[in-house]
């Protein structure tokens, strides 16, 4: 049996976040600046070369897999990769995230792919607090595409960044929204990974977000089937009204459970958000024949490289040049 992608830390990677575009149709201030150079077509992964990056993977454990980008679904024909993705031996999730703009048209062909989990970013239900924070008008037609995923039968979790100076107006209502639709709530902690300054004081904290539902919401539990390996801490209401995660990043980082690796839309491997490495896979994808033993031995290579973690409430720590659109989130 071949060996597990682990690094030098014991962690064992099962995780692949691929990123299909640096594109993106909104401006979220916390990802990325207003004024973008955006990646040309010739450089982006084609969805052959993506697939035969993940056949390579597979068989090292790999089996669960994240679509991400900028926005995907700008990605024409993205059910399509999705198609060959659910396809690939060993493969066992496959999921999206998305900020929803362009999901009522997309949403019954990525189903009939073979897609089953979406997660959408919402940070508000206030038309104002959305062009700020996105830079772009486009709330009516997220609410569409959830309302179309929530037909169809998607899983749906709705993420939101929680920024303080924004959240603490938007968390009542997006969580009773959820509530209400039967979607999973998540809060994400601002990090350090936009074009904006950053600061630790900027972040609203997971404690504070409990507290806040809490007293505005309805009572939350921890969540009995939580699974400890989890980014997001699982809660669920007392009164059955559904469950809510948080992911505390910059408050309790979850670097020692860490199982992912990631993908860039321009074929490159990282084996951290924030790393300020990657390393080129698309030579080799692009290669005549593509080499698995090379792919193996590369990701190999840039998995055991892993620091412990990426330091964010430290002085040690480095912001990554590329920002969060261009990573993939
Ligand atoms: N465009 C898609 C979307 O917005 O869902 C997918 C890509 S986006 C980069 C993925 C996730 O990263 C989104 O949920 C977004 O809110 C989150 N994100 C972006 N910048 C962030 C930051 N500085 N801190 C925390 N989460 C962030
Ligand atoms: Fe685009 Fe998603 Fe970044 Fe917002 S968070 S700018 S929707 S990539």
């Amino acid at each position: 049996m071949t060996a597990p992608l682990t690094d030098t830390f014991g962690r064992v990677h099962n995780n692949l976040r691929i990123s299909v575009t640096d594109r993106c149709n909104l401006r979220c201030v916390y990802c990325m600046p207003e004024e973008v150079t955006f990646l040309d077509k010739s450089a982006l992964l084609s969805f052959e070369e993506i697939a035969a990056f993940v056949r390579a993977v597979a068989p090292l454990g790999i089996d669960k897999i994240r679509l991400t980008g900028g926005e995907p679904l700008l990605r024409r024909e993205l059910h399509e990769l999705v198609k060959m993705l659910v396809a690939v031996p060993g493969i066992r999730d496959v999921g999206l995230t998305t900020n929803g703009l362009l999901l009522t048209s997309q949403a019954q062909l990525l189903f009939d792919a073979g897609l089953r989990r979406l997660n959408v970013s919402l940070d508000t239900l206030d038309p104002e607090r959305f062009r700020t924070l996105a830079r772009r008008d486009g709330l009516p037609l997220v609410l569409e595409g959830l309302a179309a995923a929530r037909r169809i039968g998607f899983a749906v979790k709705v993420n939101a960044v929680a920024i303080r100076g924004f959240i603490e107006h938007d968390a009542a209502p997006l969580a009773r929204y959820c509530r209400e639709h039967g979607f999973e709530m998540r809060f994400i902690e601002y990090m350090p990974i936009g074009a904006e300054a950053w600061e630790r004081e900027k972040v609203f904290f997971a404690h504070e977000l409990l507290e806040l539902l809490d007293a505005e919401v309805a009572p939350l539990v921890p969540a009995a089937d939580a699974d400890p390996n989890a980014p997001a801490a699982a809660f669920e209401y007392a009164d059955g009204g559904g469950r809510v995660g948080i992911i505390a990043s910059v408050s309790r980082p979850f670097c020692r459970k860490c199982n992912r690796v990631r993908l860039t839309a321009d074929g490159k491997l990282r084996n951290c958000l924030f790393s300020l490495d990657e390393v080129d896979v698309k030579g080799l994808l692009r290669a005549e024949a593509v080499d698995a033993a090379e792919v193996e031995r590369t990701v190999r290579e840039c998995v055991r490289a892993k620091w412990e973690g990426h330091e964010i409430n430290t002085a040690k720590f480095v912001k990554p040049l590329r920002t969060m659109h261009a990573i993939g989130g």
